[in-house]
């Protein structure tokens, strides 16, 4: 029987998932993860907060799947860029397009481009040693910052500027950003939602941690409301509720000996961010208002990190959906032999494991495809690696990221890893192995 070829474009959750599901229902098929970076995993590694290591566990099962003989990771490589997407589609029987949301959405308001506003997918690649945005150095001097939005994106950024160098000890955030994180002079951030506290996309997890932070005083100034909206369903409203007891709680405490306010502030809406060359205030119009208020009012903030959402990056030759900012498909479908799954599919939504389902239709989807014909025999990745080959495209396979990662844990010293973030460490960590150094 011919071999089945598949190719997954992004090794994060979405595509290592589909990996996984695919080795179950396809069991003979050859699967190619490709990544733009010479490290796996995508968000585990660059998104999740630095500080929540256990949430990066489920590494441990997408490891079984690259021990897996047919599994390969082709790392370093830039579909779009390095290799055609025409290229993948004629050597492999299916592709998939996992590649995530790697763009932050805009605010489109005016000073957007102001030095010290920063995207927080830029911001978070930033502390957690994403190469190409490693080297921001963003302004976090002080003495005030705002975060807009009201996310657990929001959260774990006002925690990893709030928490002590003793408190991220036992992190993986890169030596680069702890040090600049330790000389940070912050004593105001104000986290802005322009909706109510009821509408907040908190968890209440993430967000009862913020008070048992050792230098940060969670304020809330303006009075909460009583409950939420009565006609709002069970799981909505038992959320908001734990939040509602959250922000209550943070209200009623004096908080006496910390010396970093995070001041929650709701129903303000961003206008514009004002300043010469270098962000010096944040506008905002109020809504609704309380008797005698004013609409508009200022902030007088150094530093602004926009925290609300993302927009998949379009890959050449991929069919894109630009009001949404996602791959253009039917049920995750995008074209003959090609499916989409995973944020650039849906949309930047939802827990990692929440992959797991959509990474379930896709394999299922896939695998019923491709049973119901005889399929042509395809070359699969070995037509690739020859192309990347001649362009001279040093590709980080399985064995290569296992060099990375032992260093990088040997290098920690006390922390789970200290990572490595310029592309040629990595490069050079991959080729060698330890023993040679
Ligand atoms: P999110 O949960 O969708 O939150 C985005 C926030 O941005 C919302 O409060 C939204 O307000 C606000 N927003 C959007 N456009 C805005 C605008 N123009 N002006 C002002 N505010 C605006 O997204 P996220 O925080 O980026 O998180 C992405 C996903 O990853 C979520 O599913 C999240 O739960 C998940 N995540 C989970 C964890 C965790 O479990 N620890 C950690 C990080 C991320 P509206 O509601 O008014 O639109």
């Amino acid at each position: 029987m011919t071999p089945l070829h598949i190719a997954i474009v992004g090794a994060g959750p979405a595509g290592c998932y589909t990996a996984d599901q695919l080795t179950r229902k396809l069991p003979d098929a050859r699967i190619d993860i490709y990544d733009r970076l010479p490290t796996p995993y995508g968000l585990i590694r660059g998104g999740v907060a630095p500080d929540h290591q256990g949430t990066k566990a489920i590494v441990r099962q997408f490891e079984r799947s690259f021990a897996r003989g047919n599994v390969r990771f082709r790392g370093n490589v830039e579909v779009g860029r390095d290799v055609a997407y025409e290229d993948l589609k004629a050597a492999y029987h299916a592709v998939v397009i996992a590649s995530g949301a790697l763009e932050d959405r805009r605010l489109g308001i005016p000073g957007e481009d102001l030095a010290g506003v920063y995207g927080s997918g830029r911001f978070v690649g930033w502390y957690n040693g994403i190469p190409d945005c490693s080297g921001l150095a963003p302004r976090i001097d002080g003495p005030a910052a705002a975060i807009i939005g009201n996310g657990n994106v929001a959260l774990d950024i006002a925690r990893i500027l709030g928490k002590t160098s003793a408190e991220l000890a036992a992190s993986d955030i890169c030596a680069h950003a702890a040090a600049q994180l330790a000389r940070a002079g912050l004593t105001d951030i104000y986290l802005i939602g322009r909706r109510g506290p009821c509408e907040a996309a908190f968890s209440a997890a993430e967000l009862a941690e913020l008070g048992r932070l050792e230098q940060v005083a969670p304020c809330v100034d303006a009075p909460l409301p009583a409950e939420p909206p009565a006609d709002w369903d069970e799981t909505r409203r038992k959320a908001a509720l734990k939040n509602l007891e959250i922000l209550r709680g943070f209200a009623a405490t004096e908080w006496t000996d910390k010396p970093l306010r995070l001041h929650f502030l709701f129903h303000a809406t961003p206008v514009a961010i004002a300043g010469e060359g270098t962000v010096a205030a944040l506008r905002l119009v109020r809504s609704p208002l309380a008797d005698g208020e004013e609409a508009e009012f200022t902030l007088p903030v150094n530093t602004v990190i926009t925290a609300i959402g993302y927009r998949a990056r379009p890959i050449p030759g991929v069919p894109f959906d630009t009001g949404r900012g996602i791959v253009k498909h039917e049920e995750g479908r995008v074209e003959p032999g090609v499916w989409t799954t995973g944020w650039c599919k849906r949309g930047p939504q939802g827990v990692i494991p929440a992959n797991r389902s959509d990474a379930l239709a896709t394999a299922d989807a896939i695998a019923a495809n491709l049973a119901a014909a005889e399929q042509p025999a395809k070359p699969g990745g070995s037509a690739i690696d020859a192309r990347l080959q001649d362009r001279g495209i040093e590709v980080v396979d399985f064995p290569g990221w296992q060099r990375i990662d032992t260093q990088e844990v040997a290098a920690g010293q006390g922390k789970p890893r200290e990572k490595l973030v310029a592309t040629a460490a990595l490069l050079a960590a991959a080729r060698q192995p330890e023993t040679a150094r």
